[in-house]
Order: structure tokens, then C-alpha cells, then sequence
């Protein structure tokens, strides 16, 4: 048993302020921390409850959206303004666990959410560089089949198990930070790291800094997007691949494209390749391919993933097909 205090923030200045002391942890929903916690991979010496902060979304002038941190996973999800305007948001959170899970979880804990990988939460009887730098890492040789394909070092292959943030990277959401410092801003796609050799590492945060929102700028193209996530079981599962794409196709030619995958990569995948190579070309099955078979050019898979690299390819190839085949119809 160890011990530590609990405190429910009442607005964000109190609660970073109560965060400054110790080994603090900002508390969403608890459906990851209090997992690591039980585990022991996380020993907080405080819990700052931040469930009664901002969870409001609203709309901003020019046709984005600002969503509180502490909203929770189902409401946003079910937000007409969401399901409108970036239906791919709406469709990765549902998606993603179970609906008890997505009742709790809040915003801010799904993109602070860590990796799934099964050595990770083995606290006694796995070697993991993330955990313990420079301990090892035995997924490596190990059992890697849900591993990165894209981004992975040598020290780490872990993925980033968040469908919200997929649909956040292809869509340019920006993250609202306040720290004893102040406030700053800082674009989802640059928020979590590479692992390079310091795989412990993982996002761009400062010690003690809360997320307070999720803008998502004006952006037409979402509103014709899907988000398509392959896993072992229809439901409850953890994505091996998901692609949340959108696409606009004016006369036959890509006027605009989004691409973002999950479950490949360390951090949440934009496809910046894919997205340039199909920018102004025709929208064609064959095209849409291409651009697939481009952004997986620097894929390294591991012997137990290397399926992901063709997977990945059809589902984008597929995803695009669709978007564009609904635009023609
Ligand atoms: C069985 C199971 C299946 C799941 N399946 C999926 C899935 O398929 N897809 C998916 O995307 N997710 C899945 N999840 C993950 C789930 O969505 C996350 O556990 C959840 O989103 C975390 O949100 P939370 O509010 O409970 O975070 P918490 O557990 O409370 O916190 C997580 C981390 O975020 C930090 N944090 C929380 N809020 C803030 C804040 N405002 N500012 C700074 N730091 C903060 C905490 O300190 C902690 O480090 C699954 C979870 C479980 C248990
Ligand atoms: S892949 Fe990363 S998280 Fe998993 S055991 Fe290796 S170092 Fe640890």
C-alpha cells in the first residue's frame, strides 16, 4: 500500500498549483492511471481530480471547435457539432474501449493516455526500456504483433493506443496547455515523441503542466471524413491499424486531403507523404494506392508485424475509395 492524497482541483490555476508539489498526477476518469497505479508502474504521491474543470464544447467564430479537457469521451462523441462537422472524431471514440470506459474517460486522459504493450504493465517479470531506460526491451524479441511499424527505435516499438488522437492529428487539432509558467499552445501531432534511445520520454509537457483543451480549427474537409479501425475483435480492442482520413474531390482531382493512422506508430500518425503525393492528382483507386504504398516506404516492421505494412496500405487505399466514391454518388 502506498499512500497518497487526493484533491479535487477547482479550477485550472488551483489545480496546477497543486500539482506542483511532489510526485503529482493530474486524475481524469482514472480508467489508465488507476490501472498504473495498481501495477505500480505509476507511484503518485498526489492525485489532483481535474473532472470538475472545463468539459464545455463550443463552438468558436470561425467554424472550429473548443473542447474542455475534462469532457468526457461520450459526450463529445455524441455532439452534434462533432458529428457534423469532424464525423471521424466522433466515430474513433466510439470506437475505442467499452461505453462504460468511454462514460469515465475524459479528453485530456485519452491523449495522456500510455502504451497497451503487455511487457509495459509487467512491472516484475519483463525488461522494458520504458520503464527503466536502459533495462531492455523484450518486446523486441518477444511478442511484437501489435507493435510499431513506423517511428519504432531499437530501444522501443510501443504504440500509442489512442483512437481520439488519430482523428486529431489528421484534423490539426492544437493543445491548450497551462503550467506554472502560463499557457501556451502546442499541435497534437508534435505533443507525444519519438522514443529514440529514451523511450521514458514520451511527450513534449512540462512537469506539472495541464491540458485545458482541445481546439480543432475550421476545417470544411473534415466534414466529409471517416475513420476505420481493423483490430482482432469487433469491438473492446486495441487497434492494429486505423486511418482517419477525409477528402475532398472536386472534377475528379484531390482538392484537399487528410490522413492520420493509429496503431503503427509511437504517437499518433499524420500521413504528411501520403497527403502531398495525392494533393491536386486525380482521385483514383490506383492514385489513393500509391500514396498508401509511399507513406509505408519507411516502415520497419519487426518479424511479428511486418502483415501491418499491407494492411495499412489497404485500409487507407479503402478508406480514400469510399470517401471519394460517396462524393461521386
Ligand atoms: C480495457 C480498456 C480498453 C480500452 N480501449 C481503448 C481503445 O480501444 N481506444 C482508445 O483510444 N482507448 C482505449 N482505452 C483507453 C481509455 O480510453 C483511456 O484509459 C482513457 O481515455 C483515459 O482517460 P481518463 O480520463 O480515464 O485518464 P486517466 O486514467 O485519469 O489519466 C491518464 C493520464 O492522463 C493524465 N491526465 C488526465 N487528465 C489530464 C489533464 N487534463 N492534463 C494533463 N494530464 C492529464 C493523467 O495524469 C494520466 O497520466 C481503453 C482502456 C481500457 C481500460
Ligand atoms: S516496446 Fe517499449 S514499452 Fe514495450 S517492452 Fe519494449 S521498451 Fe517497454
Amino acid at each position: 500500500m502506498r499512500p497518497f492524497t487526493y484533491t479535487r482541483a477547482a479550477d485550472a490555476a488551483e489545480a496546477v498549483r497543486l500539482a506542483d508539489a511532489g510526485r503529482a498526477r493530474y486524475l481524469g476518469g482514472g480508467t489508465n492511471l488507476v490501472d498504473l497505479m495498481r501495477e505500480t508502474i505509476e507511484r503518485p504521491s498526489a492525485l489532483v481530480d481535474v473532472t470538475g474543470l472545463d468539459s464545455t464544447i463550443e463552438a468558436t467564430g470561425d467554424g472550429g471547435l473548443v473542447i474542455g479537457a475534462a469532457a468526457r469521451n461520450v459526450t463529445v462523441a455524441e455532439h452534434r457539432l462533432v458529428r457534423t462537422r469532424y464525423p471521424a472524431l466522433s466515430k474513433a471514440i466510439v470506437a475505442g474501449a467499452s461505453p462504460q470506459i468511454r462514460n469515465m474517460a475524459t479528453i485530456g486522459g485519452n491523449i495522456l493516455q500510455r502504451t497497451r504493450c503487455a511487457y509495459f504493465y509487467d512491472e516484475d517479470g519483463s525488461r522494458c526500456n520504458k520503464r527503466r531506460p536502459g533495462q531492455g526491451c523484450d518486446a523486441i524479441e518477444g511478442f511484437h504483433r501489435t507493435h510499431a511499424i513506423l517511428g519504432a527505435s531499437t530501444a522501443c516499438a510501443a504504440v500509442h493506443p489512442s483512437d481520439l488522437c488519430v482523428a486529431l492529428a489528421a484534423f490539426d487539432a492544437v493543445v491548450h496547455l497551462r503550467g506554472a509558467d502560463g499557457e501556451r499552445t502546442v499541435p497534437l501531432t508534435e505533443l507525444h515523441v519519438l522514443p529514440g534511445d529514451r523511450p521514458d520520454v514520451e511527450i513534449v509537457l512540462r512537469p506539472g503542466e495541464l491540458i485545458t483543451a482541445v481546439e480543432l480549427p475550421a476545417l470544411p474537409v473534415a466534414a466529409s471524413s471517416a475513420y476505420r479501425k481493423v483490430r482482432d475483435r469487433a469491438s473492446y480492442a486495441f487497434a492494429l491499424v486505423s486511418v482517419a482520413a477525409a477528402v475532398e474531390v472536386e472534377h475528379g482531382m484531390v482538392r484537399e486531403v487528410r490522413i492520420a493512422l493509429g496503431g503503427v506508430a509511437p504517437k499518433p500518425w499524420r500521413a504528411w507523404t501520403a497527403e502531398a503525393a495525392l494533393r491536386g492528382g486525380s482521385a483514383t483507386p490506383e492514385r489513393f494506392r500509391e500514396a498508401a504504398e509511399a507513406e509505408l516506404a519507411a516502415a520497419v516492421p519487426l518479424p511479428g508485424n511486418a502483415f501491418k505494412v499491407e494492411l495499412a496500405q489497404r485500409t487507407i487505399t479503402a478508406v480514400l475509395a469510399d470517401l471519394a466514391g460517396e462524393q461521386a454518388a
